[in-house]
């Protein structure tokens, strides 16, 4: 157990609209509302993640005025015990009416502290932190480190829907950029604004994949100045990816030289030289579990990926830890010199709020794909249903280029609130035409569906919990369930 320095929340923005709602419901008193959270330990922080809210009643109050409020003890009670059970940490909230710019007084420091020391001792990981709301929603908050044996501050909340915002805490709310990155970044602020263009330097996006795709997102989230880029991706260069990984040279493809080291490199010399460097090269397997706490702690998680596998398990990252995530895709049929097919898709998963991968099923094909036998696949490439793997799949550059900016202006959008998301938009290469598609969120979806057993906010237990699952009972594959009806015919 390392020290904690900050502490953040991340809640599902239909349960931040019921907070507001609550706690600005008497304009008089003051109210309180807990919330049940998931605590996601990264390095140096605590990143809440609110699963449930706890809504007080009159009787629930011990004593209720316009500048205190204390619950009854056998409330705390019955939560407390709750949180011990299924392994919850609790947040505070409560709500200064008559404050503007909301800070805690007095009163709250000294309670906070007193009520820190008293749910110390009861089961660590037990994480505890207070909010408090003024008649704006501002807020400040604060917790408790158990290793430091202080209070530290809760510097923010992520409201995540569409678009995605950040609050910041009173104490450390948005001060201005300096001229030097003004200067770079004037054409842009005239487009999405100062605001708009600050929000972007807050963000810490993981891209996975520095593929035809990866390349070129990356490459624009660099020039739009995302604060920090994990770019996560194994692969070499080889000659045969100069026709569209984007920056790459033909000595380092000659080298063999690490995609993401090789792009990174290019792109950081954006920054000016004595800022850090934005872009992080990750050359390592984005499914290794030591990088879960990584894509965890991101504000963003971009996918520029071919497999399914790693799609699946990108969006099983996004709906555990309330993240955000934007997929793209492309395919590409040609014969002959002659391209017949083409296009791309890019999809906005807002957990809670749009549809993510499994609801939209898009996964179906390609996960069948992957699992058909070597018979099967034979006649399902002979009969041009799937591109065959000996052959390798045509790539270019301009239909690469076209859905990947479409996905960094969804990206844009989702983060700045610019325009209207579309949460899933098609492209296609031989019309011309792009267009969004009808996509709705399934409310029964088992990973980001409404039902309180969903992986909504479970964090690093939620990811951990479902691969073990799927390991101990993987999913019939085409073949055993062909073969078992063969079993049943033949009887
Ligand atoms: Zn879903």
């Amino acid at each position: 157990m390392h020290p904690v320095a900050y502490g953040e929340v991340r809640i599902p923005e239909r349960l931040w609209h019921w907070l507001e709602a609550l706690l600005l419901s008497e304009r008089t008193l003051e109210t309180k509302c807990f919330m049940l959270c998931e605590a996601l330990e990264l390095p140096g922080r605590v990143v809440f993640l609110v699963r449930e809210l706890v809504p007080l009643s009159e009787e629930d109050y011990e004593v209720r005025s316009p500048s205190l409020v204390v619950t009854r003890p056998e409330f705390v009670h019955r939560l407390l015990e709750r949180c011990y059970r299924e392994n919850l940490s609790l947040l505070e909230a409560h709500s200064h009416p008559w404050a503007g710019h909301a800070r805690f007084s007095e009163t709250d420091h000294r309670s906070d502290r007193e009520k820190f020391r008293a749910t110390e001792s009861l089961s660590p990981p037990f994480r505890h932190g207070t909010l408090v709301f003024g008649n704006d929603m501002s807020f400040e908050g604060h917790m408790w480190d158990w290793v430091s044996q202080q209070v530290v501050p809760i510097v923010r909340i992520a409201i995540v829907g569409v678009p995605y915002r950040l609050q910041y805490a009173t104490p450390y709310a948005y001060r201005g950029y300096d001229a030097a990155v003004q200067r770079v970044y004037d054409r842009q602020v005239r487009a999405l604004g100062a605001e708009g263009q600050a929000i972007l330097a807050e963000l810490t996006v993981a891209l996975v994949g520095a593929g035809g795709l990866g390349s070129q997102i990356g490459q624009a989230l660099a020039h739009l100045g995302f604060g920090q880029i994990l770019w996560i991706d194994p692969d070499r260069l080889e000659l045969t990816n100069l026709n569209r990984v984007v920056g790459a040279t033909y000595a380092q493809a000659k080298r063999g030289v690490r995609k993401v080291k090789a792009l990174a490199q290019r792109l950081n010399r954006l920054c000016p030289p004595d800022e850090p460097r934005r872009v992080v090269p990750i050359p390592e397997d984005v499914r290794t579990p030591e990088l879960a706490p990584l894509l965890l702690g991101s504000d963003l998680i971009i996918g520029a990926v071919d497999s399914a596998t790693v799609r699946q398990y990108l969006n099983l990252l996004a709906v555990c830890g309330l993240i955000p995530y934007l997929d793209a895709g492309v395919g590409l049929r040609a014969e002959y010199g002659r391209i017949h097919m083409g296009g791309g898709q890019v999809q906005v998963v807002v957990p809670s709020e749009t549809a993510c991968l499994t609801c939209v099923g898009n996964l179906v094909q390609a996960s069948v794909e992957e699992q058909l036998t070597p018979e099967q696949r034979e006649r399902s490439i002979r009969a041009g249903y799937i591109q065959g793997e000996r052959i390798p799949n045509p790539q270019v550059v301009f239909l690469n280029g076209v859905v990947a900016n479409l996905l960094v202006w969804e990206a844009v959008k989702l983060c700045t609130g610019c325009q209207q998301v579309h949460p899933y938009v098609y492209y296609d290469l031989i019309e011309q035409t792009t267009f969004p598609v009808d996509a709705p969120r399934d409310p029964n979806c088992y990973l980001c569906g409404d039902s309180p057993d969903s992986l909504l906010g479970t964090g690093i237990k939620g990811v951990q919990g479902f691969i073990e699952k799927r390991t101990a009972r993987p999913i019939p594959t085409p073949r055993q369930s062909a073969s078992k009806k063969e079993v049943a015919n033949a009887e």
